[in-house]
Formats: structure tokens, sequence, C-alpha cells
């Protein structure tokens, strides 16, 4: 498989000259609930760039509103962020460390 070449979703749909008038309307204020709501309906929708099968949508605010955008696993993939925490586990205990150093510090606080 080849790497994949991260772009954000509005670089994907412009690239695609996705026609936003097209795509479905979404709430204003969209959350997470509404958005798990979607993917968990028994409904077969059309990735928005190609057309297969999608598995996961998001609301992109275009000029006209907010607007479903549905995409398959590759494109999905393409547009989300790369991974910016620790990659190593020191580095991951590192983190830990001070986490738990804030939490002390925040608790600390609480009950003085
Ligand atoms: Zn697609």
């Amino acid at each position: 498989m080849d790497p994949i070449d991260h772009i954000t979703v509005d670089e994907l749909l412009a690239r695609h000259a996705v026609n936003p008038s097209r795509r479905e309307p979404a709430p204003s204020k969209a959350t997470g609930r509404h958005v798990s709501a979607r993917i968990r309906e028994p409904v077969a929708r059309p990735c928005t760039v190609c057309g297969e099968d999608y598995r996961s949508s998001s609301v992109v605010t275009f000029p006209g509103g907010p607007r479903w955008v549905d995409l398959r696993r590759e494109h999905m993939l393409a547009t989300m962020s790369p991974w910016r925490g620790p990659s190593t586990v020191e580095g991951i205990f590192s983190d830990l460390r001070k986490a738990a150093a804030e939490l002390a510090a925040e608790m600390g606080g609480l009950t003085r």
C-alpha cells in the first residue's frame, strides 16, 4: 500500500470537485452524538468522493451552510491528522509522569 498522503477534508473535496449543494444538509451545531447516530443508521451511503461504501461521516461548513460529508476508509485515513503524540515507550512514560505530577499538584491544591 502506498503511504497515505495527508490532506484536509476541504482539500480532498476541492481536488475531486465535490459540489456542496448536492450534499445532505447537516445540523448547524452537530455534535459527536449526531455523527455517531448517522454512522449507526442502517443506511448504505456512498463515499462523497468516490461513491464506495462509506465508513465515516463529518460535517463540513460550506459557504451555503453545514453539509454531511461521508468518506470511505481510505479517504477518511487521508484526512485524519497525523499522530503527534509520543511514539516511544519512554515518550509515553514521560507524558504519563508529567500528567501524574500535574494531577498530584491539582489534588494537593484541592485538599488544602
Ligand atoms: Zn471515497
